[in-house]
């Protein structure tokens, strides 16, 4: 997405907004969307139902409660914590920036480990916050422990996706708890696809110990929201004080805070299809590993999504979205992710399908 802001406009920005690129997923629609890692599935019938009951009990004349006081209350319960560990925001995506708003900015350093989900950098640029990358194995995308560690020990910020996004691998906790204890910032594990890990993967254990731990949810992915736009973090008080100060009063509407109460209440119906979602990822990671002999590699993934490389891979993702209707995510020109794609685990027919058009793009003469 280019930029079109123009001289005079520029002069007048703030400088380090200037050249900053928009985040831009490149969607197109299409009959079978497997790029944005949803829960392709939907939200269970009866789910859906006292979803839309809720709804129609909504004022929509009245402010929001700025802290989403009920749903908070119930994602703690869920939780094991106290409300004042939990801050519920405009996805995740809200809470990200909330925290480079409250421990970025100049004079201070976020760790990243790309290649990664590319929006801590943007808000880190955003608010002039320096980036201090830890490049992770371009074969296994693991990250070097005691080079996280030395690198954390003076970060305002040390950010570690578990699942990572887009590479499906997990951070070991006791490295979270290693760089908890080295780091004198706040230390973000970004579990967004943690409901489809194995049980035992989460750093939420940790946080009773770690009091500059933040660990941050979603209802986007396994949840069926990513539209009603919800996420939260839980962490210590203090650290959720700091967030509540810098957040925006009346982020999270009246309607997504309703559907939010529902969902949340009712979570043990979304149980059987993460199920599905994590026995169609290995049926998936099976499709796609039998390509082997057309040039196909995937990773092993604990999330709702696989990495996958190939020859040629943006021609791959044009021919799928222009010939097949069907969307991933293009990684190709991301540093380290060379011909990577990047494929939500959708229904089994969606699976199949996407299966199918690469060998049969793959297997083309020209
Ligand atoms: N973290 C990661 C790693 C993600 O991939 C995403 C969504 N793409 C988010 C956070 C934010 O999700 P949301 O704003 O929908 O809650």
């Amino acid at each position: 997405m280019a930029q079109q802001i123009s001289q005079a406009v520029r002069a007048v920005m703030r400088p380090s907004a200037v050249s900053l690129e928009p985040y831009d997923p490149s969607f197109s629609p299409c009959r079978v969307n497997l790029s944005a890692n949803e829960n392709t599935y939907g939200m269970p019938a009866e789910v859906r139902d006292h979803v839309s009951q809720a709804l129609a009990q909504v004022a929509t004349n009245r402010y929001p409660k700025p802290m989403s006081d009920e749903l908070r209350a119930q994602i703690a319960e869920w939780h094991g914590v106290m409300p004042e560990q939990v801050i519920v925001g405009n996805g995740g995506d809200e809470l990200l920036f909330n925290l480079f708003l409250a421990f970025g900015g100049s004079g201070h350093t976020m760790v990243d480990c790309p290649p990664t989900f590319s929006v801590y950098r943007l808000y880190a640029e955003l608010v002039e916050t320096t980036v201090r990358d830890v490049r992770r194995n371009p074969e296994d995308f693991s990250i070097d422990p005691d080079e996280l560690v030395k690198a954390a020990t003076d970060a305002s910020i040390v950010v570690l996706t578990s699942p990572n996004n887009p590479t499906g691998n997990l951070v070991p906790t006791e490295l979270v708890a290693r760089v908890c204890e080295a780091c004198p910032g706040v230390v973000l594990a970004d579990e967004a696809y943690g409901e489809f890990s194995a049980a035992g993967s989460s750093a939420e254990p940790l946080l009773s110990g770690h009091p500059n731990l933040v660990v941050l949810h979603t209802l986007s992915k396994a949840y069926c929201m990513a539209g009603a736009r919800v996420g939260y973090l839980l962490g210590s008080p203090s650290v959720i004080g700091a967030l509540s100060a810098v957040r925006q009063p009346y982020s999270v509407n009246v309607l997504s805070q309703a559907a939010a109460s529902v969902v949340v209440s009712e979570r043990e119906a979304f149980e059987p299809t993460i199920a599905r979602i994590v026995s169609e990822r290995s049926r998936l990671a099976g499709g796609l590993s039998s390509l082997e002999r057309l040039g196909v590699r995937v990773w092993p993934s604990e999330a709702n999504f696989l990495l996958v490389r190939m020859p040629d891979a943006h021609r791959v993702r044009c021919l799928l979205r222009d010939e097949h209707s069907i969307l991933v995510r293009d990684f190709s020109s991301t540093p380290g992710l060379r011909d990577c794609l990047r494929v939500t685990v959708g229904t089994p027919a969606e699976n199949d399908e996407v299966v199918s058009a690469i060998s049969q793009i793959l297997s083309r003469e020209d």
